[in-house]
């Protein structure tokens, strides 16, 4: 009796539109890259994927992908302990758990599975989990779903997390959860001051790496690195849809135990099919080329210092950092969505964020540089940027 029900889903689509929430979906008929088609031929400067090494549609994962599926098969028909484990499943999990530095690793379909299956199998109503306020909702369903006690901390505020962490000495055990990077400002978590708090109040610590393995740290390992407590962070989570490669796939790494545990009664992992050997194909192969070769880590570094930089001395209100989330504030949700309409009119394809999605008065939009950005399309992009700034008054 789908009637019954007919009426209220139309209002409510109706009643998400006129809040002007309607989320719309352009389709892309292109690889993903620097440069897209959209719905036509138009090639369109693309500066809105988490495609942060230019990897999506590289020759050398998408020939791995194709060895991987010649000789292993499409996929498993089957979840990982029934008869869904390859040999190459092994391979990419001590590949991730030797590239991040941890003793194991255990992978997911998406890193949405990976937060969304962590907590429940570890931490019961005896333990504490401290969040940051902004956590990806990926972490949030999976603290959901446990029945852990809850702390939250003021986005990035250690005096904050450290008063929460004082609330925490009557439990059998405490883990810190964050972003390693968010995905809203580019910002960086404190690992290293979060690992010390740790330290001081017996917490584990856990760091959601999906926008920081393979784009931030010396050598791309993530956020870790870049704040040098390589070996302090017990638990990493992270995916394979970003700068590795852009298919799909997610991680937990570890020590162990952990993970071991994760195993035997993590529910994503337990009760979904296993990963595809073509996606397995392609991870490795990112992996492999970051390990051997960080030009690619360099020019997403130089491109992203190249565009903050020239906006700013534009007069653009810029989030400060160095990561190539680089959000352009407007501060106003109407001025982001019509800058974004007009910029796509100039062939620049960014998106406007603006409440809930960011806080009120806080509309942006937000640019995401590539390493396989060409400079010529960095100072188009930046152009576009200057024209439109102008024509709504943005800069003068
Ligand atoms: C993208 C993202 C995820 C989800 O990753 P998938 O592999 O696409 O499921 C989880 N956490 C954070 C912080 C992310 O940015």
């Amino acid at each position: 009796m789908y009637e019954f029900v007919k009426n209220r889903l139309e209002k409510e689509l109706l009643s998400i539109e006129d809040e002007g929430r309607l989320k719309s979906e352009r389709i892309i008929i292109s690889p993903q890259s620097s440069t897209i088609n959209i719905n036509s031929d138009k090639n369109i400067l693309n500066f809105c994927a988490n495609n942060y090494l230019g990897l999506a549609n590289d020759s050398r994962l998408l020939n791995a992908a194709k060895k991987y599926t010649d000789s292993h098969g499409l996929g498993l028909a089957s979840v990982r302990f029934i008869c869904g484990t390859q040999d190459i499943h092994i391979e990419l999990e001590k590949k991730i758990a030797s590239f991040l530095g941890t003793e194991d690793a255990i992978l997911y379909a998406a890193a949405f599975d990976a937060n969304g299956g962590f907590f429940e199998p570890l931490f019961g109503s005896e333990d504490i989990i401290i969040s940051d306020e902004l956590n990806h909702a990926s972490i949030i369903d999976g603290v959901r779903l446990c029945k852990a006690q809850r702390l939250r901390y003021k986005h990035n505020d250690m005096d904050d997390l450290e008063h929460q962490l004082k609330k925490t000495i009557n439990c059998r055990s405490k883990i810190i959860v964050t972003d390693g990077v968010f995905s809203m400002d580019g910002t960086v978590a404190q690992l290293d001051i979060i690992c010390t708090l740790a330290e001081k109040y017996g917490a584990m610590v856990m760091s959601d790496e999906c926008h920081a393995t393979g784009v931030i740290g010396e050598t791309g390992r993530g956020t870790h690195e870049a704040k040098g407590v390589m070996g302090r962070v017990d638990i990493l989570t992270g995916t394979f849809g970003k700068a590795l490669g852009g298919a799909s796939g997610g991680f937990t790494c570890g020590p162990r135990a952990v993970i071991e545990i994760l195993r035997q009664k993590s529910r994503p992992y337990l009760f979904s099919n296993s990963l595809a050997p073509g996606l397995v194909g392609a991870s490795i192969k990112s992996i492999s080329i970051l390990e051997k070769d960080i030009t690619l880590l360099k020019n997403l570094a130089k491109n992203t210092k190249y565009f903050r930089l020239k906006m700013s001395k534009s007069g653009f209100k810029i989030k400060k950092g160095y990561h190539p989330i680089v959000p352009i504030m407007l501060y106003d949700d109407h001025l982001a969505k019509l800058m974004s309409e007009k910029l796509l009119n100039e062939g620049v394809y960014v998106v406007g964020f603006s409440f809930p999605v960011v806080p009120k008065e806080k509309a942006r939009i937000r640019v995401q540089i590539s390493a396989n950005h060409t400079t010529k399309q960095l100072d188009a992009v930046i152009q576009s940027f200057i024209k439109i700034g102008k024509e709504l008054e943005i800069i003068s």
